[in-house]
């Protein structure tokens, strides 16, 4: 599953400056009432990069992941997807995304993962998959499944596509939510914590799949505490810390040389 391709310490990113980047975030200010969570905060992840951001719970790293997708508004700043500039409309308890079909392509673009996979516990694991991909973009069923079970199988639990999500193992329903994330040939996916929920021993099988998606050239935003898979996995790393980037860089930069007094008192915190 690519991890020979990982050894080799080769990644296909692809070299291609005149795409915009598939996420691309200036100077987010994002409050929910009096607390500003979000401080003016400039993030890009271009196609093909793998963008880790890392910080102290509260620090608003959710929240950012949270204000991509649609599910929040923020108070100023830009957000760009795939050079389309997100809008929103009304106010107080009417507002709302402006556009309902810019809305639709945006989540059909941005896949997300979430810390507690959130499967729907009423379906089976392929019936999980190919949920979105049937009701959102409306593929023919037979289509649809052939490409569900091909990403079960990508993560190594194609023999549980019959199972029901509470027959499963944690690390086995965060691989399944990783093929529905995938099912929707997303631009990019973005993971909150993908492993937090995770015993250390079921944590490296999903660690496994991420890397191999990294492999693969795929756009993602990795939010996590797993500083070796951050390491591992990323082009360019964020630290945010209370609402601001503290600093940001390489990964061997951000880990092997950090500059920064906080920076530094997180990581020692982290091992
Ligand atoms: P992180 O993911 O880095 O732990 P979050 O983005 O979840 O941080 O949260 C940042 C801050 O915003 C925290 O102080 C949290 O309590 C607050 N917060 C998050 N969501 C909400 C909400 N829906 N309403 C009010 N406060 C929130
Ligand atoms: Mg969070």
């Amino acid at each position: 599953m690519g991890s020979t391709a990982l050894q080799s310490g080769k990644r296909c990113v692809p070299n291609d400056t005149n795409r915009p980047p598939v996420i691309e975030i200036k100077d987010l200010h994002k409050s929910y009432g009096q607390l500003e969570v979000l401080k003016g905060v400039d993030v890009s992840a271009p196609a093909g990069h793998v963008l880790a951001m890392i910080g102290s719970s509260g620090s608003g790293k959710s929240t950012l992941l949270r204000c991509c997708n649609l599910l929040e508004d923020s108070q100023q700043g830009e957000i760009r997807i795939n050079g389309e500039d997100v809008r929103w409309k009304g106010q107080g308890p009417n507002r709302r995304p402006a556009d309902h079909a810019q809305l639709v392509r945006i989540r059909t673009n941005l896949s997300m993962v979430f810390q507690q996979f959130n499967l729907w516990a009423h379906m089976t694991v392929l019936q999980n998959v190919m949920e979105a991909p049937l009701t959102v973009l409306r593929r023919p069923r037979a289509e649809v499944e052939e490409t569900a079970r091909r990403y079960l199988d990508k993560v190594g639990i194609g023999d549980k596509a019959e199972a029901w999500p509470a027959q499963l193992s944690g690390g086995q329903q965060q691989r399944a939510a990783i093929a529905r994330a995938l099912a929707m040939e997303p631009k990019a996916l973005l993971f909150d914590e993908p492993t937090s929920a995770l015993d250390p021993e079921l944590e490296q099988e999903v660690v496994r799949v991420i890397k191999s998606l990294a492999e693969e050239g795929r756009t993602m935003i990795l939010v996590t505490h797993d500083m070796k898979m951050a390491q591992d996995v990323a082009d360019h790393v964020v630290f945010l810390h209370q609402g601001k980037i503290e600093e940001e860089g390489p990964p061997a930069q951000l880990f092997g040389r950090p500059e920064t007094a906080r920076l530094r008192q997180f990581l020692s915190a982290t091992q």
